[in-house]
């Protein structure tokens, strides 16, 4: 990777793996203006993951859909951005798990979504039921 300043090669000078949301974090040092920034790697899940609609048609999976999904049935809560985010998480790995070969029936991201805010908070649970009914 380039160096977000000068345009020129870095090195890494740190790496770690998240157990959390398989992503990798760096540490970068430009090897010309010497500037130090951090990258984080994640796997890109709309070119990976598909979902099938209620109607048949086949959607790219969209983390930033599910995370607003989840974040207006949490938006009562002081920390609202920092628990969906943490949720969406959940619920993302639990999808992986589930996946056939990247393929998620959209069924599957709304039960989903009910079990893990189901554990979490009540009223949340209640509003996204409001929003997304299991058929
Ligand atoms: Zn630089």
């Amino acid at each position: 990777m380039v160096c977000i300043y000068c345009n020129h090669p870095t090195t890494v000078s740190n790496s770690r793996k998240s157990k959390k949301d398989k992503s990798v974090w760096r540490r970068r040092s430009c090897n010309t203006c010497v500037a130090q920034f951090t990258t984080k790697e994640i796997p890109e899940y709309s070119t990976t993951l598909v979902v099938r609609c209620r109607d048949g048609a086949i959607q790219s999976f969209s983390r930033d859909k599910l995370f607003l999904s989840i974040h207006r049935s949490l938006e009562h809560l002081e920390n609202a951005i920092d628990t969906s985010s943490a949720i969406t998480d959940t619920v993302l790995r639990q999808l992986l798990d589930k996946s056939n070969k990247g393929l998620l029936p959209y069924s599957h991201i709304i039960d989903t979504v009910h079990l893990v805010l189901s554990r979490y908070d009540t009223l949340a649970t209640n509003i996204y039921k409001a929003h997304h009914p299991i058929k």
